[in-house]
């Protein structure tokens, strides 16, 4: 499906697509935002919707010839609502172009510049779009972080305390590097206190929610926005819901606030990611991601790894690597020796540089699309266990790693 065509017109970039794909088929992606879209799904990317200009909302667009688009972005709309199990009272607005854009197009439709948030501290598993002071999000809203406790864990009582003292406009949940549940209800109550917003970012565990492995943000927060590609298992993108009083202000940032054409083959290949997620099979696929995450923490707990929170309770871990006598970014070097990919990661009240961290993080998602199961899981957890003790072992783990991947293909 990738190149038969481009192999004739440009074998440069036919070259680059084909070593990407040897990559992903012969290492174990345990990154935890990805995930491998299905063949139908990538074969609607590539469809005729990706010509059409259709600025503006279903029905009441700033283009002709929208008579097709205007029924898919509905449809994918109605999937939306169908997985969420939404009423009347929520909108739906599937065109933002990433999820970064969609947090910012709800913090300016929220809020005032200068009004205050509060967010998850970046590194203690919170997004860089949620206020920190590199993203544009971080400089036009004054930002205060709560913090995990010392065990890694939401003290949602100390968060309530803060929200009493500093009465942010705006709270939101929802985290990059958050291996625990997250209550949404309490969130809510909080920010009902205060008289703030509240916001759930579900970007890492949409998918999770859908399944019915995680609780769901509806109906407590006022906002929630989610990335596409992660645990959703679609293309690129991003969805926001909101309570329908909120739909204007929120609705008019996207567009013509910071986007203009929603990119309509994306939002074609979400609408058939969002059938597939309906499907039993996709239920079954969202536990199964927890059970390995779980199978992972528990095998590497074995192997003296220290974990933040002591495990897991959704589709990611995320390591304290010093006991191991490397840092972060040794460990992923050494690991990706192996064909074992992870990204280095912050840890809460860490002491190390963000380029060199004291932590990596893993996750299932995209290991579990391949069909691999807790057995991996395991065997995944002892190669990373014998790399981190004698790095010297890599190329050796890295043959039997290939040996693995040949068993499962990538969808
Ligand atoms: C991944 C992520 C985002 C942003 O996603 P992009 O599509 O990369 O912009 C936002 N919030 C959280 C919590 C995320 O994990």
């Amino acid at each position: 499906m990738d190149v038969n065509i481009i192999k004739k017109i440009d074998p440069k970039i036919t070259n680059l697509i084909e070593k990407e794909r040897k990559r992903n088929e012969e290492t174990l992606n345990l990154i935890a935002s990805e995930n491998y879209p299905s063949k139908a799904v990538r074969e609607a990317l590539s469809s005729i919707f990706v010509v059409k200009y259709s600025e503006g909302r279903p029905y009441k667009r700033y283009y002709g010839g929208t008579e097709n688009i205007d029924k898919l972005e509905t449809l994918v709309e109605e999937r939306t609502r169908t997985l969420f199990r939404l009423n009347k009272d929520w909108a739906v607005n599937v065109q933002p172009y990433s999820g970064s854009p969609a947090n910012y197009a709800v913090l300016r439709g929220l809020l005032r510049p200068g009004d205050k948030i509060m967010s998850l501290a970046l590194p203690h598993g919170g997004h860089l779009s949620q206020g920190a002071k590199v993203s544009l999000s971080g400089k036009d809203f004054k930002v205060v972080n709560y913090l995990l406790n010392k065990k890694g864990f939401l003290e949602y009582d100390a968060i309530e305390e803060l929200a009493k003292k500093e009465k942010p406009k705006l709270i939101i949940a929802g985290y990059s590097a958050y291996p625990r549940k997250v209550n949404f209800k309490r969130f809510a109550q909080i920010s009902n206190k205060v008289g703030a917003y509240c916001m759930a970012d579900i970007a890492h565990i949409a998918g999770l929610i859908i399944g019915g492995v995680h609780p769901s943000p509806f109906p407590w927060v006022d906002v929630v926005t989610m990335t596409t590609h992660k645990t959703l298992r679609g293309p690129r993108g991003a969805i926001i819901i909101c309570k329908e009083k909120l739909k204007k202000k929120i609705f008019s940032k996207v567009f013509p606030g910071i986007q203009g054409g929603p990119h309509n083959h994306t939002i074609c290949a979400l609408g058939v990611a969002l059938k597939e997620d309906q499907s039993i099979k996709f239920k079954k696929y969202t536990a199964q991601v927890v059970k390995n995450a779980r199978a992972l923490a528990e095998a590497l707990i074995k192997y003296d790894f220290n974990l933040i929170s002591g495990g897991t309770d959704n589709h990611l871990v995320l390591i304290d690597i010093t006991n191991k006598g490397v840092s972060g970014k040794e460990a992923q070097e050494f690991l990706e020796k192996a064909g074992i990919i992870v990204n280095k990661n912050a840890i809460p009240y860490d002491e190390r540089s963000p380029f060199d961290p004291s932590g990596i993080r893993i996750g299932t998602p995209a290991l579990t699309t391949r069909g691999m199961k807790e057995k991996e899981m395991r065997k995944i957890a002892f190669w990373m266990n014998q790399v981190i003790s004698n790095p010297k072992s890599s190329l050796r783990i890295e043959r039997e790693v290939k040996k693995l991947c040949k068993k499962f293909p990538l969808p």
